[in-house]
């Protein structure tokens, strides 16, 4: 039950034969959610392979959007919303027997915006010959080609699926970087992020080699420590390089941005001297929204006059500022000293296990129906939340989906209570959880 497969997702309007092709593509393949008697789950994700690649197929039709009170086009943006969120690929299926509709450009119009590589499909093809007028017209969606297919007749699928093939991420397994943790050492300018690096990497450890990084942004170490490899992504190094002197605080968030979506920990550097500011807000959000293990890491605390109770006053106003992050352990150092920097590795370390670990359905099930009777979810309007399962779909960060009657149900501090006990219960300490509540009758 993998969901670090690249994810392809297939989005349309209804009757466009989605659910056909989805049968194609995954065949007789095993549903990457486990069966449980009683609770049937077809259309949800499923392991699909071509070509030695293998990834998960969602349907989007086929998840939680049977929902009659909401109009279809806003169900259908809803599609497209979650496609675009969890989606590696996207196939956008249309009906070449039929006119495009509103919806179809509604569709389209949202998948342009966004970053996806997005695969035009013509289901219902059946003479290739004949398709050109129709495949010509379907250029108006401005998404580029479309591949004409016949998901009944799996004529074409081929094709279909080289494409999306094509199209995934890169095999993390060819990369052969199994057990590499990347850090990315983030903060604004005059944090101490050179002087940390430094710091960290003047120590005992053994420097693999010094290559530029896959952006221009950066600059990646990789080194060893312990037997363990690691990564040290340097933000501020390649300016030094560059030689740029007049770099705007938004081209220092850019890099910061970019430099935590290639890490797997991210250590967040304030300066003890100013306390939290507007940008570290953005960067520490962006990295809080993007799944990774977090570590705030205090700097230039050898410049901070201290008493016994400065260090819990701080980190209480650090706490208060970034109050999404209460999950994110602090660390207060000096890069100048060395003070407590021999501390970093130990806390990458263990958050990026933290950010790894799964629990096994059965167990967190067995929670979860404890948790629940020590407190029922509350009535709205003499209605009340069921969840009726839960299970693990993934991690980096830990992903639990919900099962419930009805996910409208599901109110800010029940979803707090949840988050709070799956805490106290498994740790997670660092790193972010994201909780999915789907609907099923
Ligand atoms: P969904 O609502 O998008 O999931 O669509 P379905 O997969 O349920 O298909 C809707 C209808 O279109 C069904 O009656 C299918 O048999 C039919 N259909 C699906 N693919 C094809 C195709 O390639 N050719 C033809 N002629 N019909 C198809
Ligand atoms: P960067 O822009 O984030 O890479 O920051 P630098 O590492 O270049 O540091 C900016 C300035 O802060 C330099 O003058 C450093 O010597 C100084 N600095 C960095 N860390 C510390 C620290 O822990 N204590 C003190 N007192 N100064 C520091």
């Amino acid at each position: 039950m993998t969901l670090t497969k690249p994810v392809v997702a297939i989005l349309g309007r209804p009757n466009v034969g989605k659910s056909t092709l989805f049968n194609r593509i995954a065949g007789g393949l095993v549903a990457i959610v486990e069966n449980r008697p009683g609770i049937t789950r077809d259309r949800l994700y499923r392991d699909a392979e071509w070509l030695n690649r293998k990834f998960s197929l969602i349907d989007t039709g086929g998840i939680e959007f049977r929902d009659l009170s909401t109009p279809l086009s806003a169900q259908m943006r809803r599609q497209a919303e979650l496609a675009v969120e969890e989606a590696d690929v996207i196939l956008f299926l249309v009906d070449a027997q039929a006119a495009l509709t509103p919806d179809d450009y509604t569709i389209a119009h949202l998948l342009r915006r966004s970053a996806k590589p997005v695969i035009l499909v013509a289901n219902k093809v059946e003479n290739f010959d004949k398709a050109e007028a129709e495949l010509f017209e379907l250029l108006e969606l401005g998404l580029g080609e479309a591949v004409p297919v016949s998901a009944v007749h799996g004529l074409n699928t081929g094709d279909l699926l080289d494409a999306v093939v094509a199209q995934l991420p890169p095999d993390p397994g060819e990369d052969a970087e199994p057990d590499v943790i990347h850090i990315a050492v983030i903060g604004r300018p005059n944090v101490g992020k050179s002087s940390l690096v430094n710091s960290l990497l003047g120590e005992e450890r053994v420097i693999v080699s010094n290559i530029p990084g896959t952006t221009r942004d950066a600059i990646d170490t990789p080194f060893r420590r312990e037997g363990k490899n690691y990564v040290l992504i340097d933000t501020a190094g390649m300016r030094r390089k560059a030689k740029i002197a007049e770099l705007t605080e938004h081209y220092s968030v850019v890099r910061s941005l970019r430099a935590v979506d290639r890490s797997d920990v991210v250590l967040m550097l304030m300066d003890a001297t100013e306390g939290v500011t507007e940008q570290d807000k953005k960067i520490a959000g962006y990295a809080h929204e993007s799944g990774k293990g977090i570590i705030l890491i205090i700097n230039k605390w050898d410049l901070i006059e201290k008493d016994d109770k400065t260090m819990n006053k701080f980190e209480k106003d650090v706490r208060e500022e970034l109050g999404f992050l209460q999950y994110a352990p602090t660390l207060f150092i000096s890069a100048k000293t060395g003070q407590r920097v021999n501390k970093i590795l130990e806390l990458v370390d263990f958050v990026a296990e933290q950010n790894s670990t799964r629990v096994a359905t059965a167990v967190l099930n067995e929670q979860i129906r404890e948790w629940i009777h020590l407190n029922p979810p509350p009535t709205d309007k003499g209605r009340r939340l069921k969840i009726l399962y839960a299970t693990q779909a993934g991690v980096k960060p830990p992903t639990f989906v919900f099962f419930v009657n009805a996910p409208e149900l599901m109110h800010f501090s029940y979803r707090r209570y949840l988050e709070n006990r799956l805490r106290q219960t498994f740790g997670f300490e660092g790193s972010p959880l994201r909780l999915v509540t789907r609907q099923r009758e």
